[in-house]
């Protein structure tokens, strides 16, 4: 299988060139050439573990991976140590509008959804550049609204042949996000803080990632840059095992037959996790509709409104910081895709969002958008209503971000009056990570400690916190630097002690 870019038609490349440089050249995304169906081996896949529907999904992409290295990648990444038995979690809601699972993802090391891909990245890279670029050691340049941040540092830490730098807006991270990244171990690891919010942190990190001066001053230190970002293949690939692992799940549980139908309800951002979704369907999963949920940046309901994506807006600094975001980069993959794969059209667009912040897809690709997607919204005091009620209504307790997605599947059944499609809700973070908001949504919190309202939290529900968030208390801050983010090239090459003269 061969990689093209969304940008470029001409551009053919071999999976581990496309995960070793991130992005294309001239900006655009790598996507497969096509997507390979499984629909007639469904009834083979539903017998399957995790880690060896891993294995056959990952076969189909990778075909420069021989069938060995494949399976020591997933060997390597989903480890009982790290994940459990079994790294997903599907938890049926049976007391709540419609007919919801939740799809819990958050079981590995850092206690968040891009854990599922960003263990397995680093060995996907690391073999990746030992046969397109053998000898070079890797720069990942990682912007994060926090989760990706932390989950790229517990992947990529000690991994030879990589470092990883990675930038993060100063005020628009959670406590605890913070922490889990100022505190992180591993010799080949930094962490800098911007001034700025999210997308001045991607935009920096973009700018970098294209600028030739910066190539060639690494290429002369024998560095090379990529992305641990969602616009990786890399990081795609890995979410779409968890789609099917849920629906065969679902099949096995006797909670539908294999073959029928469902929804995918998905708290977005970078619009990764629910394109890994559409993915799957294109793969022959049977998904009828994709509930792509945002909080009050809501950059992506009204684009699946109105067919016209505008980031000229105020920015929202809100209680699912990882959602806190007005450039989704992935889109383009997916306009791609429904545009008939018309490189030329999405460079005018992607152009027109850089330099005007804004661009209308026209009413066929809109219509195509929309009879696909759903696209709702809800803020932070019906966030706060939602992780109450679902806790009252089901004793179970969700996340700042997972309760966006609950919210806004809730709207879509009053709006469409679909109640009976089974509908799996992606679950993206451990309640405890985000603890101060859950913790507020169920009584007034007296305590600015984070480890305090951990305690409380246990307490008040009978649950238990990760004992990897628990443990950060006593672990030492070892990075504390703030930059502007005109600053950031100058931090890479100091970090990286190449002497610009
Ligand atoms: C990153 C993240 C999201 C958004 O996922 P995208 O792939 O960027 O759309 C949602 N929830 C949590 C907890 C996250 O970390």
């Amino acid at each position: 299988m061969q990689y093209k870019s969304t940008r470029d038609s001409k551009i053919r490349l071999e999976a581990s060139q496309v995960i070793a440089q991130g992005i294309s050249a001239e900006g655009g995304l790598f996507v497969p050439e096509t997507l390979p169906s499984v629909q007639d081996k469904l009834p083979q896949l539903l017998k399957m573990g995790y880690r060896q529907l891993a294995e056959e999904i990952f076969t189909l992409f990778l075909t420069d991976f021989s069938r060995d290295q494949i399976a020591d990648c997933v060997k390597m990444a989903y480890t009982e140590e790290k994940f459990g038995a079994s790294p997903v979690k599907v938890v049926g809601l049976s007391a709540s509008v419609g007919n919801p699972y939740l799809l819990e993802l958050w079981h590995g090391p850092t206690c968040a959804f891009k854990d599922m891909a960003l263990q397995i990245l680093p060995h996907f890279l690391t073999e990746s550049l030992k046969k397109s670029v053998p000898g070079k050691e890797a720069v990942i340049l990682v912007a994060t609204s926090g989760d990706t941040g932390k989950a790229a540092l517990e992947g990529f830490r000690d991994v030879r042949g990589t470092k990883v730098i990675v930038f993060y807006p100063q005020d628009g991270v959670s406590p605890m996000q913070k922490r889990q990244m100022a505190t992180q171990e591993g010799g080949n690891v930094s962490v800098c803080a911007i001034n700025g919010n999210f997308d001045d942190a991607q935009t920096a990190v973009k700018k970098i990632f294209t600028d030739k001066k910066m190539d060639r001053a690494l290429a002369e230190h024998n560095f090379l840059f990529s992305s641990a970002n969602s616009i990786n293949w890399g990081r795609l690939l890995p979410q779409i095992v968890y789609y099917f692992y849920a629906y065969f799940q679902l099949c096995r549980d006797g909670r539908i037959s294999l073959g029928e139908s469902i929804n995918v309800a998905v708290p977005t951002g970078n619009f990764g996790n629910i394109l890994a979704a559409y993915y799957a369907r294109e793969m022959g999963l049977p998904i009828q509709r994709f509930i792509c949920a945002s909080n009050s940046n809501k950059v992506l309901a009204d684009f699946i409104a109105t067919g016209i994506y505008d980031r000229r807006r105020e920015f929202f600094a809100t209680s699912s910081p990882s959602m806190d975001i007005l450039i989704s980069s992935n889109l383009e993959r997916l306009l791609y895709a429904l545009s008939g794969e018309n490189s030329e059209v999405l460079s005018v667009w992607m152009e027109s969002l850089a330099q005007e912040g804004h661009y209308d897809v026209g009413d066929m690709v809109r219509k195509k958008v929309q009879t696909l997607f759903f696209g709702g919204f809800c803020n932070d005091e019906d966030t706060t209503k939602t992780i109450a009620e679902v806790w009252k209504r089901e004793n179970y307790l969700c996340d700042t971000h997972t309760a966006v997605a609950v919210n806004v599947y809730a709207q879509y059944v009053q709006k469409t009056g679909d109640s009976a499609t089974p509908t799996i809700i992606a679950s993206t973070a451990s309640p405890y990570k985000f603890v101060k908001d859950v913790l507020g949504a169920l009584e007034p919190v007296a305590a600015q400690d984070e480890f305090m309202n951990i305690a409380r939290l246990e307490t008040l529900t009978g649950t238990s916190a990760p004992s990897q968030l628990k443990e950060l208390e006593d672990k030492p801050v070892r990075f504390h630097t703030v930059l502007e983010k005109n600053q950031s090239a100058k931090y890479i090459l100091e970090t990286l002690g190449i002497d610009e003269g």
